[in-house]
């Protein structure tokens, strides 16, 4: 790891100066593309129509609400589709970004006549940027997602070949994550790494289910487990990596005070944690604003944070 990146990140920290830490390598891991952008950018799409979201949400059915109204029914078309992809991988690269795991909705499969356009779209904006970011397409669902749509739209892209990883979201049920699991097993036999969203609104039970019955790799928030030594030791048994955004958390409610957040417990308990924006159109903090948050906050001292920040670069 490249020494100089590692003095200018703490620099950068103990300056509160973002535009150092925007210079330094960070990877995102937990990130949704239709959502991967700033709000300026967005509305300038969106014709200067677009609503800002609220400040404080509701959990998932606030999320829910707003994606439906403001970003799913703008999109009509498949150039809809590429502006938002390539918008959100422009995005991370000016916040210092060198390696994005961002998630792509399977249900965008139903803007395409042509499935192979959508393949090429995501293919054609990777090879573009590639001297400046490895982006690293996931293939993403709804946990609620019924078989029928699996089938239609999941598949597919699985079988395409470019997709890295999947990973599932939303509200989540045992009944959706038992009717993943045959869809989660195929993923790997494909090759791609496996990620579901579980414990985001600390329930310690969900991160359990998703472990055991789909087999992960990683956990998207899994910030549930915290309150369940049970739990994190069954993380740390199976080395899996928990991709944390703390301002979600906290706009969504899932965390009520964000000076107590459990990314803390999470690491004092030999955890790997990452940190990530989640959804930048909404939470309006990319990656570099929340190691500064964190760093502001107390919860983590430079050197710490320098380690979190390597933990999403690891390959
Ligand atoms: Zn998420």
């Amino acid at each position: 790891m490249n020494r100089a990146e590692e003095i200018l990140f703490k620099e950068g920290l103990k300056e509160e100066n973002l535009l150092k830490l925007k210079k330094v390598s960070k990877g995102e891991v937990h990130n949704h593309c239709s959502t991967g952008m700033r709000f300026s950018a967005f509305n300038k799409w969106a014709g200067g129509n677009a609503i800002q979201a609220p400040k404080r949400m509701d959990g998932v059915r606030e999320l829910n609400e707003y994606i439906f109204n403001e970003v799913n029914k703008r999109i009509r078309n498949e150039e809809d589709i590429a502006f938002l992809i390539e918008e959100t991988v422009k995005e991370a690269i000016e916040d210092g970004i060198k390696i994005l795991e961002t998630s792509i909705d399977c249900h965008e499969l139903m803007n395409f006549t042509q499935h192979n356009n959508f393949f090429q779209i995501i293919l054609h904006i990777k090879d573009k940027y590639k001297e400046h970011i490895d982006f690293r397409p996931e293939v993403g669902m709804a946990i609620t997602t019924s078989r029928e749509d699996l089938d239609k739209y999941l598949i597919p892209c699985i079988e395409s070949g470019v997709f890295m990883s999947i990973d599932s979201y939303g509200e989540e049920t045992t009944d959706g994550y038992k009717r993943l699991k045959e869809y989660y097993k195929y993923a790997r036999e494909k090759g791609l790494k496996l990620k579901v969203h579980a414990g985001q609104f600390m329930v310690a039970e969900n991160v359990r289910t998703a472990i055991e019955l789909l087999e992960v790799d990683e956990i998207q928030h899994g910030i549930g487990a915290a309150s369940s030594d049970y739990i994190m030791g069954l993380i740390k048994e199976r080395k899996l990596r928990l991709n944390v955004c703390p301002s979600s958390n906290y706009i969504l409610g899932a965390v009520k005070d964000i000076r107590n957040h459990p990314a803390r417990r999470l690491f004092d308990n030999d955890i790997t944690i990452t940190i990530n924006s989640d959804d930048l159109l909404l939470f309006d903090s990319g990656v570099s604003q929340e190691f500064l948050l964190l760093y502001k906050l107390g919860l983590f001292d430079e050197d710490e944070l320098n380690e979190i920040r390597k933990n999403a670069l690891a390959l």
